[in-house]
């Protein structure tokens, strides 16, 4: 083969010819609310923990390949009597979700999502083998235990993901749903649940029924609510069966000592960096009731960012929003566009540039 031979030339698996690498657009601006993130990063006290966590590993040595002193750190963050044996931990959710899918999905079997939802699980079952399907959700973007019952009937999945919230569009799906579910079906059921503590009622978790479920997984992230996005940190609460499938497939070593080392310290310090998601619930709080003043509807969000629209063209309206700085996400259904609560600042920055763009409009 020549050296300069492109993609096309080369023995590609044929499912990832035309495929581009997932991306939000990484773009340098002032006001970045385009990807759910916490604006607020950890405090320079808490970051020089880290720093000292870090220089304390003795990386000659490879990682603690069951992560459990982090494991049990995040039993522990969890509550709801959840032991290690119950939790396990990768880089990200996305990890997270892979090994899910490397363990229960896989040729011929099918993973089941309700859309619009999170546009990463297509990619998580591609690189997994495993078919995606997806059926709508109600015309409020809610879920009822019919709708999921049903289209489980029809497409008899391995794996079925329930996003609560769900992104993008912040509806959560009622406990008494996920439980109906659970009780008429023996797939693995994943409750992604990414934006829990943001949710007006965030102890209605899927967490309470993991003691009656054996087929239940709780996907949670150190990314939103930590505000540990660059850390790469998500996990999950299941039955330790459950967990012993995930042990099967991770690489081994696949979490480094450092980002063990971080997340350790992170949830030591879990009540200053929760402190910031009172403010950022009141954030989205307002949004809900700004957006429509500003002339757009806005979806009810129980996280930490509102989808709001429609318009004619909302890439029109996005490179509009990013000509005044702001970065916002074009996601979702048709015509609309997602927003993250920002700091005050950042949410004042955001208004004002889309007061001007509908002027302009
Ligand atoms: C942001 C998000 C995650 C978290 O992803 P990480 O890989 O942990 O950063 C998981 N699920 C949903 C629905 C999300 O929006």
């Amino acid at each position: 083969m020549r050296p300069d031979a492109n993609l096309g030339e080369l023995p590609l698996r044929p499912e990832l010819v035309g495929e581009e690498p997932y991306g939000a657009p990484q773009l340098d601006v002032p006001v970045r609310l385009n990807v759910n993130e916490n604006p607020y990063p950890p405090g320079p006290e808490i970051r020089a923990e880290m720093a000292s966590a870090v220089a304390a590993e003795s990386l000659n040595r490879y990682p603690d390949r069951e992560a459990w002193a982090l494991r049990e750190a995040l039993a522990d963050y969890l509550g709801h009597g959840l032991i290690p044996l119950q939790i396990w931990a990768a880089n990200g959710s996305n990890e997270v979700m892979t090994h899910l899918l490397q363990g229960f999905g896989g040729p011929g079997r099918k993973v089941l999502s309700f859309t619009p939802t999170y546009s990463m699980y297509p990619e998580y079952a591609r690189n997994t083998h495993t078919t995606y399907v997806t059926e709508p959700r109600l015309p409020d973007y809610s879920l009822d235990a019919d709708t999921v019952l049903k289209a489980i009937a029809e497409h008899e999945p391995a794996v079925v993901v329930i996003t609560t919230p769900n992104n993008p569009t912040g509806t959560t799906t009622p406990l008494e749903v996920v439980e109906a579910v659970l009780t008429g079906t023996e797939a693995i059921v994943v409750v992604d649940e990414a934006y829990q503590e943001f949710a007006r009622h965030p102890e209605q978790t899927a967490l309470t029924l993991l003691p009656r479920f054996g087929n239940l997984v709780v996907s949670r992230t150190m990314s939103k609510a930590f505000a540990l996005a660059g850390g790469r940190v998500g996990y999950l609460a299941a039955s330790p069966a459950i967990v012993d499938a995930c042990r099967i497939v991770r690489l081994p070593y696949h979490l480094s000592a450092q980002t063990q080392a971080v997340a350790r310290v992170a949830l030591a310090h879990s009540a200053e960096l929760l402190a910031q998601v009172d403010e950022l619930r009141v954030t989205r709080d307002q949004m809900l009731v700004r957006l429509p003043q500003l002339g757009v509807e806005v979806i009810d969000s129980d996280a930490n960012f509102c989808l709001f629209g429609p318009f004619a063209d909302r890439h029109d309206v996005w490179q509009r929003l990013l000509e005044r700085g702001v970065l916002v996400r074009e996601t979702g259904p048709a015509g609309y566009l997602r927003v993250s609560a920002g700091t005050p600042a950042e949410t004042q920055a955001f208004y004002a540039a889309l007061a001007e763009v509908m002027e302009e409009r």
